[in-house]
């Protein structure tokens, strides 16, 4: 890759910003070499600082569903800059993004809005323990749920052990909240329950996981989940962050038909914007402030500019349901043809090549695969003009704006890889 601008910001970046980067992952570690900085977007197409490239199958993480500058975004964003960019004042937008969210996501009654995904799923722990008046969470290995301290945890060994932090600066005394266990184990989900179902006050899950790559849920598993919660008094907590709006308009709750006391979403509502929401149960949400004594609160949320990209996606779903067949259909073609000993995870236009022939079910099936050939894969993608994630554990997401050309030349290029 010929990356002269790339390398000399990124050296200038490093001295200023950790790692040069403002998310840990942006920075190539796991993968090696230069992170293209990149310069623009157009639809399906990012190109970088040098003048390179790339077909996107990042897709700023997932919240492009419709592509880089989709024209519906753009004009919301100028009517806002016309009246003003924040009030910290209620605005009548906020309700209509409300208003699309609940009739996408029936089981979101009410929804309050915050400006990241870890907020969503910070706060909706909280409500759930406010609520509840326990402390437990489960969790599951693999799962990411934002950088929120008593999530950031692994599972010691065995079912039903509580946590150790996963990173630097988290108190044991909150890692010692949260159970991890294995993911699509209901087995674990029973044991964990019978030990401590009376202390537990949430379940909260990627109802399909992305952040380990993507692996669906095992038949049963959500299912099993939904009846333990409500056998046990404690709240199923879906993270739609990911899924809601991309797997399918009403998210996986609606793809697996299992209603969760409560939901968090982000990325693919802010179409690029920074916005999230956590929303659920009436009589659940009723207890948030200021109706009731559970505290959270954002300066710029509901932020006009984020709200009003938010309304424009939205509104776009709703008035072209065909766009989730159509996504589907390509993700579909791309993982058709996967390079020799890899397994293919997909569910709707969410994918990841595996680089084990084992199939991958959780995060220690994930775990078994050749990260080094990975590597090679990405660079190779890469030098062909496809922007991957760069790290085998993660999704990938195609947008409404990729072709079908666009799928064949990415598809054609992942064949010509040598191994
Ligand atoms: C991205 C993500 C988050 C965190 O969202 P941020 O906006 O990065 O804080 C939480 N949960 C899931 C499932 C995610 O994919």
């Amino acid at each position: 890759m010929h990356l002269p601008k790339s390398e000399a910001l990124l050296e200038r970046a490093r001295r200023v910003i950790p790692g040069g980067v403002n998310s840990p992952v942006r920075a190539f570690r796991s993968v090696g070499g230069t992170p293209p900085f990149i310069a623009r977007g157009d639809g399906p197409v990012i190109t970088d600082v040098d003048g390179n490239a790339y077909i996107d199958y990042v897709c700023s993480w997932g919240p492009l569903l419709l592509g880089h500058r989709h024209p519906a975004i753009l004009d919301a964003l100028r009517a806002v800059l016309d009246v003003g960019t924040s009030f910290g004042a209620p605005t009548e937008r906020e309700i209509r993004l409300a208003e699309l969210i609940q009739a996408a996501m029936p089981s979101m009654e009410m929804v309050r809005l915050v400006n990241s995904g870890t907020e969503a799923t910070m706060s909706a722990l909280r409500v759930a323990r406010g609520f509840t008046g326990r402390e437990l969470a489960i969790k599951f290995e693999g799962c990411y749920h934002g950088h929120v301290d008593s999530l950031l945890v692994k599972a010691g060994s065995g079912v039903a052990t509580l946590g150790l932090p996963d990173t630097a600066g988290v108190p044991r005394a909150f890692a010692d909240t949260t159970i991890a266990l294995p993911y699509n184990s209901i087995e674990a989900l029973e044991a964990a329950f019978s030990a401590h179902g009376d202390r537990i006050a949430s379940v909260i899950v990627e109802p399909v996981a992305g952040n380990m790559g993507c692996i669906p849920p095992a038949p049963g598993f959500l299912e099993a989940m939904r009846r333990l919660c409500t056998e046990h008094g404690a709240l199923l907590i879906f993270d739609e962050v990911m899924t809601g709006f991309r797997v399918a308009h009403g998210g996986a709750q609606q793809l697996y038909g299992i209603r969760p006391d409560l939901t968090t979403i982000g990325k693919v509502i802010g179409g690029g914007l920074p916005i999230a929401g956590y929303g659920g149960r009436t009589d659940i949400m009723s207890h948030v402030a200021p109706v009731g004594p559970i505290y959270q609160a954002g300066t710029l949320s509901g932020n006009p500019l984020a709200v009003a990209a938010g309304i424009a996606v939205l509104e776009h779903l709703a008035g072209h349901p065909e766009v989730y067949a159509g996504i589907e259909e390509r993700t579909a073609a791309l993982c058709a043809a996967p390079p020799e000993g890899v397994t293919v995870n997909r569910v709707g236009s969410m994918f990841t090549f595996f680089f084990t022939d084992q199939p991958v079910t959780d995060y220690e099936s994930a775990k078994r695969s050749d990260t080094k050939k990975f590597a090679r894969f990405f660079h190779h993608m890469l030098a062909s003009g496809v922007y991957l994630a760069p790290s085998q554990f993660e999704a990938g997401f195609v947008s409404a704006a990729h072709s079908a050309e666009d799928i064949a030349r990415t598809a054609a290029a992942a064949a010509a890889f040598p191994g």
